[in-house]
């Protein structure tokens, strides 16, 4: 189809960029223009003349005004090429509070207006499923863990105990970077919405338990499809659906401790993202997967014939300037 010839021709990384509604009548924004074609110009307050205009460029920009359904309208077709068999990562990348997790999950409070990504996508892929019954029999499993300084934790589990999984790096038999995360089979939304809150539930109790908040780690939904047609030839695939823990520098003056341990795992693990794709990007020979667990539990699904989709998520308030800057030029380099 088109969209796949649009995709070859372009490469299999495309970085979206999404702006937040603003938060308060009095802030002032800092974007200036928002254009159809993925160009967005932002005015620095301290200069606002106009050596103070930065332009970017992305493959889409979505304004504050954009509705869920909207930015999922432009993501759809990545979903749905996971059911002809190809590996799909989808990233919210920003600063805490810039909308990652609206736009992965929805609205916290479980409200079912506003849903995000994850919900529809599965829900797009059951109808997919339901569409091509006569040909293909699709099976839908779910996993879903948190990584937090560079440990490995299960989401979807009751007891939600502390054990801390191992990354099989070179796939074995089973084909699975996480053999011992629990593995859900999913035949309804009602089945994806009882994880999800699940997932959330054990997302904040451990986030809790370390007296943290769960915007200081990465959760990682992945959605495994394996499909059989009519002549017995199989397919299997998967879908990776990543929030990652805000992007925000951190002052090392101000933190001591566990929290600026935390706050260099997370920089260390979003840098070691950004080499990854920029590395694929530039289809170098040599790509640093082994850098942090989330490369290494997300290697089969980055690069190859897999396709890559990064949000770079903005506040769009003044006080916000130096990070949106920050995040839109990390967004810029993996483009
Ligand atoms: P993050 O996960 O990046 O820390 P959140 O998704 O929690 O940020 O968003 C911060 C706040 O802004 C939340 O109250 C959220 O509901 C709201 N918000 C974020 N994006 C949007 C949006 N596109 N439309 C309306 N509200 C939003
Ligand atoms: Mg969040």
């Amino acid at each position: 189809n088109l969209y796949n010839m649009v995709q070859d021709l372009k490469g299999n990384i495309r970085v979206y960029c999404r702006i937040r509604p603003s938060l308060s009548y009095e802030a002032k924004t800092v974007i200036d223009f928002v254009g159809d074609n993925g160009s967005l110009v932002i005015l620095d307050p301290l200069k606002p003349q106009k050596d103070g205009r930065k332009v970017f460029q992305f493959n889409r920009v979505f304004g504050p005004a954009a509705t869920q359904d909207e930015v999922f309208k432009d993501t759809q077709p990545l979903i749905r090429s996971v059911m002809d068999g190809y590996n799909v990562c989808i990233f919210a990348y920003g600063q805490t509070g810039s909308g990652k997790t609206h736009t992965m999950s929805g609205p916290s409070g479980g409200s079912m207006k506003d849903r995000g990504i994850n919900y529809l996508a599965l829900k797009d892929l059951f109808q997919l499923s339901n569409r091509r019954k006569d040909i293909i029999n699709y099976d839908i499993h779910v996993q879903m863990v948190e990584i937090y300084n560079e440990q490995v934790r299960d989401l979807l589990t009751e007891d939600s105990s502390t054990t801390k999984l191992e990354i099989r790096s070179c796939t074995g038999d089973s084909g699975l970077s996480l053999p011992d995360a629990t593995m859900h089979p999913v035949k309804s939304t009602t089945d994806v919405l009882n994880l999800m809150k699940l997932g959330e539930v054990n997302r904040v109790v451990s986030s809790t338990a370390i007296n943290n908040s769960s915007s200081r780690s990465h959760s990682v939904l992945t959605v495994h499809v394996h499909g059989k047609d009519i002549s017995g030839s199989a397919l299997h695939s998967c879908l990776h659906l990543v929030d990652l823990a805000g992007s925000e520098r951190v002052d090392k003056s101000e933190v001591t401790g566990d929290r600026l341990k935390e706050a260099q795992y997370i920089n260390k693990s979003l840098s070691c993202l950004g080499d990854v794709i920029t590395a694929l990007a530039q289809k170098s020979s040599h790509i640093p997967y082994r850098n942090s667990k989330l490369t290494l539990l997300l290697q089969d699904s980055l690069g190859g014939h897999a396709k890559t989709l990064m949000f770079a998520h903005v506040s769009p308030e003044e006080d916000s300037f130096g990070e949106t800057v920050s995040t839109l030029k990390f967004a810029q380099r993996v483009s």
